[in-house]
C-alpha cells in the first residue's frame, strides 16, 4: 500500500498557468523520494496534489491504481499525512490539534507523539499543557512550534503516505535532525515518504526527481547527484 502514480499531469493555478507540464511520475510502496529543484519550480504544488489540494486540469493521479477523484476527503486524509511549511492549525485546543483524524487516541499516545516531536518542554510551560487552545487567549505559536505540532500530528496517525514539504525548515538544525531521524524510523519499510527539501539535508533517499520549470529533469540517487556536482 502507498503506490502513487501521475500520469500526463498538467496543473497550472488560476492566475497562474503551466506549473506542472505533462508530469509522470511513479512512486513505489515505502519508497523515500526526495524532490529538489530551484524555488518556484513547482514542489510544493507536486505534492499538494496528491492529497488533492487542488484539482488537476489534465491527466490522472492514484494511489494504489484508484484515481484520487474517486475517493473521499475522509479515505485520502487517512492515508495521507502531510507537513507543510505553512502549517495548518484550527482553533482548537493543542490536544485537539494533534488528535485531528485519529480520536481514539489515548492520553499516553498523544504524549508519546508531542515527545517524539519535541513538543514536550513547550506543552510543560503552558498552564493548561495539551488543553490551551490554539488562536484564543493570545496563544502565539512560532513557525517551529507550528511545524513540531503538525509533525506530532504525523507520529500519532502513522499515515501510509507521509509528505513532508520543507517541513522542518522553521526548527533549528539539531531539533530538525532529531526529528528527520525519528521520521524515518517512523517510516521505514512501510511508508511512502515524499520530501521535498534543501538538497544537504536529504539523507537515504532511494531516488532523487529534480523539479525544474521544464518538468522532471533529472532522476537517480543521492550519491549519484552529489557526484554529478547537482
Ligand atoms: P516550489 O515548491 O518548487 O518552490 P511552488 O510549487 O511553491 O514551487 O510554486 C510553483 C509556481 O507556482 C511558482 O511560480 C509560484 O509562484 C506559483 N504558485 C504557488 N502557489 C500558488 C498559488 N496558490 N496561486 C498562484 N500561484 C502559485
Ligand atoms: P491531515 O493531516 O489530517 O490530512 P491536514 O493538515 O493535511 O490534515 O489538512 C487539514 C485540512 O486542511 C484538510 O481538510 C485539507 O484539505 C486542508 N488543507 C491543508 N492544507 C491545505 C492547503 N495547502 N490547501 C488547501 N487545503 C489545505
Amino acid at each position: 500500500k502507498g503506490n502513487i502514480a501521475f500520469r500526463s499531469v498538467t496543473f497550472g493555478y488560476e492566475n497562474h498557468a503551466h506549473v506542472l507540464k505533462n508530469i509522470n511520475l511513479h512512486i513505489r510502496a515505502g519508497e523515500t523520494l526526495a524532490l529538489v529543484g530551484p524555488s518556484g519550480a513547482g514542489k510544493s504544488t507536486l505534492c499538494s496534489l496528491i492529497p488533492r489540494f487542488y484539482e488537476i486540469d489534465e491527466g490522472e493521479i492514484t494511489i494504489d491504481g484508484i484515481d484520487i477523484r474517486r475517493m473521499t476527503q475522509h479515505s485520502l486524509r487517512n492515508q495521507i499525512g502531510i507537513v507543510q511549511q505553512d502549517v495548518f492549525l484550527f482553533n482548537g485546543t493543542i490536544r485537539e490539534n494533534i488528535a485531528y483524524g485519529k480520536l481514539d487516541a489515548t492520553e499516553e499516545q498523544i504524549w508519546e507523539a508531542a515527545r517524539q516531536a519535541h513538543l514536550e518542554p513547550m506543552l510543560q510551560a503552558l498552564p493548561d499543557g495539551l488543553d490551551t487552545l490554539i488562536g484564543q487567549r493570545g496563544l502565539k505559536l512560532s513557525g517551529g512550534q507550528r511545524q513540531r505540532l503538525s509533525i506530532a500530528r504525523i507520529f500519532l496517525k502513522n499515515p501510509p503516505i507521509l509528505i513532508l514539504d520543507e517541513a522542518t525548515s522553521a526548527l533549528d538544525t539539531e531539533t530538525e535532525l532529531a526529528i528527520q531521524q525519528a521520521l524515518e524510523r517512523l517510516s521505514r519499510n512501510r511508508t511512502t515518504l515524499i520530501i521535498a527539501h534543501r538538497l544537504a539535508t536529504i539523507r537515504h533517499a532511494d531516488r532523487i526527481v529534480v523539479v525544474t520549470e521544464e518538468g522532471i529533469a533529472e532522476e537517480g540517487s543521492h550519491e549519484a547527484l552529489l557526484a554529478s556536482g547537482g
